[in-house]
């Protein structure tokens, strides 16, 4: 017996039980609307991530924030350090001329960790670039 092309409710014409043509569509759509969710789950969790950052600078005993990430983490372990009471020349810091109770502990080629001498203790007070460093002078 013959196959016989049929009409479809949806008006559309062709073999078999369903129309392979609503079928297609439908699974694209469902493709489409998946690919969305992932898209929309995947900025939510940048939105997450960057809430989750972005509170990290609340327990900082030096304003970190709009530094470059490599250079927050780098400055944490470095104050950490500090803190617990690692020398400054472990970080190649250096005393200042201008100032000898003034610390400059390169973190980088850019950035600078400035910690202040109180005599019985290190305190880390700021970091800055090499521009912010070269025009203030750091005054901890
Ligand atoms: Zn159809």
């Amino acid at each position: 017996m013959p196959r016989r092309r049929k009409q479809f409710p949806c008006g559309h014409q062709g073999y078999g039980q369903v129309c392979h043509y609503c079928a297609q569509l439908a699974q694209a759509k469902v493709l489409e609307a998946a690919e969305r969710e992932q898209a929309r789950l995947a900025q939510e969790q940048a939105r997450l991530a960057r809430q989750e950052w972005e509170a990290t600078f609340a327990s900082d005993v030096v304003d970190l924030q709009g530094l470059p990430r490599w250079i927050v983490l780098k400055a944490r372990q470095v104050i950490a350090e500090i803190l617990a009471g690692a020398d400054y020349r472990r970080f190649k810091g250096k005393r200042l001329h201008h100032d000898r109770r003034v610390i400059s502990i390169p973190l980088s080629y850019d950035y600078r960790l400035i910690c202040y001498d109180t005599g019985d203790r290190i305190e880390p007070r700021s970091v800055l670039s090499h521009e912010d460093y070269n025009v203030k002078k750091p005054l901890a």
